[in-house]
């Protein structure tokens, strides 16, 4: 059983003013914590910057003192022999050091060390986890200094008391080490002991001093921008916390690419929103705008691609196309040429429309292709059907795009056929056409809802209401165009991340000037499909 904890558990946003510091030093015969012994205990309490308390005790370890620890501390067998064991002394200390927080340089080996003797004798474990002075100077001093030795550290800081491989007096090098890296650290923002310890944390170490470029940002959700020389935005993200956010940077992210980043950082500003929907939209239009060097996410809406049919021609056909600027009924944008190919190829198994890319009018005639004669195409080129024919044909497909059952049935039913047919690589490209189309037509529902009324306001679960205008978020300081339909592609992922926020959040609709016609035919046989094209099942 435990008999008492040696430090209780902080809350992370104390100030370090009102912290106890515990700064230790141990003296031992090795650098082992199961097979060495200590041989000296030196520590220092302070809180506010007041020395409040002092230990120091020799302690015999019980095993011969190794001749070069000898050379080095001044420590001898003989010197320890009258000395009190360990298990004597561990109840002091762990009264002593009860509440306080533990400091020490290289802290991890003295820090493991008393951990080991606690443990032994049944005490609760130090809380950790520990302050290192020589991580935490790497943060703050380095490279103004040529190393972090507590030597180095003590000359710089020129502290009253020098380190000399004895406990107590390194322990007081220490704790004067321990508040000249606070009074610097507190220029860097490192205020609360939860500061403290992502300090001491991070990994970073070049760019830690602009860490203090965070200050100025408030505790509220937005958006961020990273900036570089002349004001260039470098990257932009969201938070529900930009400043603590913007900080974590600087806590020492490993990517290369986060290094990279805080390297060219000049200077970060903070766009406040009312709500995290909010700092979604703003964080698109934001990267939209400023196709920042180091966002990935946001910059591929150049790849997305849309199905078109231009009903105005004699005999249409489906193309992929880049914009949907051009009259016509649009399909998309799909996230790449290569998805709405899959869903045009889809569509085309299930209506046999032409798919040639001769241009045709009502009189125009060429000699059909094998399409016609395996009756996958109704062949308009050699007058096998007329427009008008063809025609309905179109219009067929136009309603089933609207109203999907039908058409995601049949080809969900083709798919199966393949597979028990043990045709199972045609079946493979079924079934990604199918959800290529499927996972389209389910985009397009959703956004046809959104971008239809010109007035829609959405209750938030929390009560904040937001208002969009034909789709696109009305904010107080920006006048922000219409998005329409088919969403131009450049804004798909503003709509996106809109579409994604309804889904997770489900808010209630306040009030809109076009009424929603629900159920929509085939929207749950839509959402059921892609469920089970996701899982890889079957309906049952
Ligand atoms: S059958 Fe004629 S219209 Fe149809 S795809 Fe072939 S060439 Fe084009």
């Amino acid at each position: 059983m435990a008999l008492e904890a040696v430090q209780g558990v902080l809350d992370d946003a104390v100030a370090l003013a009102d912290v106890t510091f515990v700064v230790v030093d141990l003296e031992t015969t090795g650098g082992s914590p199961v097979e060495c012994g200590i041989t000296e205990i030196g520590a220092v309490k302070f809180r506010g910057g007041e020395r409040v308390g002092t230990f120091e005790t020799l302690v015999n370890p019980g095993v011969p003192i190794p001749r070069q620890i000898t050379h080095l501390t001044g420590i001898d067998d003989a010197t320890v022999t009258s000395a009190p064991a360990i298990d004597a002394v561990i109840p002091s200390f762990a009264e002593f050091a009860h509440g306080g927080v533990f400091v020490a340089h290289n802290a991890r080996f003295d820090f493991t060390f008393l951990n080991v003797a606690l443990q032994r004798l049944a005490y609760e474990p130090l809380e950790p986890p520990p302050v290192c002075t020589a991580r935490l100077a790497r943060r703050v001093v380095w490279p103004d200094v040529p190393n972090v030795r507590l030597q180095t550290l003590a000359q710089y800081f020129r502290t009253t008391v020098r380190p000399s491989h004895r406990a107590l007096p390194d322990a007081e090098a220490c704790a004067e080490v321990l508040h000249g890296l606070l009074e610097l650290g507190g220029r860097l923002g490192i205020l609360t002991l939860g500061d403290l310890h992502a300090a001491v944390r991070a990994r970073g170490r070049p760019n830690y001093g602009k860490i203090r470029l965070a200050d100025a940002l408030p505790h509220s959700t937005g958006v961020y921008l990273f900036r570089g020389r002349d004001g260039r935005v470098l990257y932009v993200g969201k938070s529900n916390d930009l400043r603590a956010r913007v900080k974590s940077y600087f806590y020492g992210d490993p990517r290369k690419k986060v290094e990279d980043l805080l390297a060219e950082t000049r200077s970060v500003d903070g766009v406040e929103c009312a709500s995290e929907l909010e700092s979604l939209v703003v964080e698109a239009r934001l990267i939209r705008e400023h196709e920042p060097k180091y966002n990935r996410r946001g910059k591929t809406w150049r790849r997305y691609a849309y199905l078109a049919l231009d009903t105005r021609e004699a005999y249409p056909r489906i193309r992929v196309v880049r914009d949907a600027k051009r009259q016509g009924v649009y399909l998309g944008p799909f996230p790449s040429s290569q998805s709405a190919r899959l869903a045009k190829e889809a569509l085309e198994e299930f209506v046999p429309i032409r798919r040639c890319t001769n241009a045709m009018r009502a009189s125009t005639r060429f000699a059909p292709c094998a399409l016609a004669d395996i009756g996958r195409c109704t062949a308009p080129c050699d007058g096998r059907i007329t427009p008008e024919r063809y025609g309905e044909l179109v219009r067929s497909l136009v309603s089933s795009l609207s109203t999907p059952g039908g058409l995601l049935a049949a080809l969900e039913a083709r798919m199966h056929t393949l597979a028990d047919a043990e045709r199972f690589e045609e079946a493979a490209l079924a079934r990604d056409r199918l959800r290529a189309l499927a996972e389209a037509l389910a985009r397009s529902r959703i956004d046809g809802w959104l971008v239809a009324p010109s007035d829609l306001i959405l209750r938030e679960p929390d009560g904040v209401t937001l208002r969009l205008r034909h789709g696109a978020l009305v904010r107080s300081d920006a006048v922000e165009t219409p998005l329409g339909s088919p969403c131009p592609r450049e804004r798909a992922d503003e709509l996106g991340a809109l579409r994604a926020w309804i889904a997770r959040n489900g808010p209630t609709i306040e009030s809109t000037d076009v009424p929603l016609a629900e159920p929509v035919d085939g929207g749950s046989r839509l959402n059921h499909l892609l469920a089970r094209l996701r899982a890889g099942t079957r309906s049952s």
